[in-house]
């Protein structure tokens, strides 16, 4: 049987959420299933949204993210979303039927305090026992870190934004 691990894909360089598309990529490769949760939406429909299409029942992917900004100009609004955005999350978890999910940017529920660690993490350790996590984002918490079978940090150490280089379809979304 499979031994389900909660990996966390956190770090200032670029590739988080890259590395939890090649996961996605292999495992469904296997016939495996992957629901793939994006915790905030992006200024541009992404290529991965575009090609989950391709493969229904297999791959389910949705993105959260609509309608807050973190910028808390309507802080209830946002904790709201936040909050329905993570039952959704739970629902997939506790629903036993994905080989693999992604939560991607989910760190940011725990960094701006919209989802209390404590409750996350409770729904992590109870999780199915096969099934494989994947977090990514910045500022990964102490707890999240410690509960964590796998962490890899990514380091920036050089990006094309610092030379004006903007975000470019299918290589950055
Ligand atoms: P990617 O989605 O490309 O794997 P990521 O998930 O590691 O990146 P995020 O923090 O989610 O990075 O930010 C997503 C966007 O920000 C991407 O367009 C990415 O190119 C850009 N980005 C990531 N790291 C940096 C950085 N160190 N400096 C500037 N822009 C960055
Ligand atoms: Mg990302």
């Amino acid at each position: 049987m499979t031994k389900g691990l909660l990996s966390v894909f956190t770090g200032d360089g670029k590739g988080k959420t890259t590395a939890a598309l090649g996961v996605t990529f292999r495992a469904l490769g296997h016939g495996q299933k992957v629901c793939f949760i994006q915790f905030i939406k992006g200024r541009w429909q992404s290529g991965e949204a575009i090609w989950s299409e391709r493969f229904p029942g297999l791959l389910g992917f949705h993105v959260m993210g609509r309608g807050f900004t973190w910028k808390s100009e309507d802080m209830e609004k946002d904790r709201q979303a936040a909050r329905e955005a993570w039952d959704f999350a739970v629902g997939m978890i506790n629903g036993n039927t994905w080989d693999v999910i992604v939560l991607d940017e989910l760190t940011y529920l725990i960094h701006y305090a919209m989802i209390p660690e404590e409750e996350i993490l409770e729904v992590f350790s109870g999780k199915p026992a096969s099934l494989h996590l994947i977090i990514t984002g910045r500022y990964a918490s102490e707890g999240l870190l410690q509960a964590a079978d796998l962490v890899t940090e990514m380091r920036a150490v050089r990006h094309p934004f610092t030379s004006g280089i903007k975000a470019q379809k299918g290589f950055d979304y």
